[in-house]
């Protein structure tokens, strides 16, 4: 399991601010290690919807090797801030995944729980390989462990939204993430 140099923000830094000047460094700089480990492999990125619409846009876009894509989507949150910790599956995947070398591309992993229940369900479809790159994680409140190879930031304990993240379904659009209301 590769961990990939994590950025740490501590809550002594007040309130999570992640520009898209950071986003996008750090978007390239996941790209050139999964680039490499990732070469003559063609692996299958795929969005977890609605967060990570825009962090798969830009690592594919950063990503010059072949590859293809996919969406899947499950909802555990409604539009509340805390998980209801029941995972949904509401759109599963288009394409196969059976020897396929995937990776999953996740916006936050706050408890654990959503990357866990996807974890297991693509699992057992066979995969040649499963990895995980998240944009964000929040350990301070994991309740299930779960590896996680390609980290853009470590944040505290923040709801945060912004460039893909929602709040109550506005602010995905905004192009950095922060956590000021
Ligand atoms: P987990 O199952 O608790 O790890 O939650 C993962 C999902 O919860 C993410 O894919 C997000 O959709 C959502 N989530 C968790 N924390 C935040 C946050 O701070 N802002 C926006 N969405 C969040």
């Amino acid at each position: 399991m590769t961990v990939f140099q994590q950025k740490q923000l501590r809550p002594s830094d007040g309130p999570v601010q992640i520009s898209e000047e950071q986003l996008m460094a750090r978007v390239h700089e996941l790209a050139n290690q999964i680039r490499q480990d990732y070469a003559g492999l063609n692996p299958h990125l795929i969005c977890l919807l609605n967060g990570a619409f825009l962090f798969h846009a830009d690592l594919v876009r950063s990503l010059d090797i072949p590859l293809t894509i996919d969406f899947m989507q499950t909802s555990s949150y409604g539009d509340a801030k805390q998980s209801s910790g029941e995972v949904k599956l509401v759109k599963d995947l288009s394409f196969p995944i059976s020897g396929r070398h995937v990776l999953l591309v996740e916006d936050i992993i706050d408890t654990g729980i959503t990357m866990n229940y996807i974890l297991r369900y693509l699992g057992e479809r066979g995969p040649a390989s499963l990895k995980v790159a998240s944009l964000l994680s929040k350990p301070s409140r994991r309740k299930v462990e779960v590896p996680v190879d390609y980290l853009g930031f470590t944040i505290p304990d923040a709801f945060v939204f912004g460039y893909g993240l929602d709040r109550a379904q506005q602010d995905r659009n905004l192009s950095f993430i922060t956590s000021q209301k």
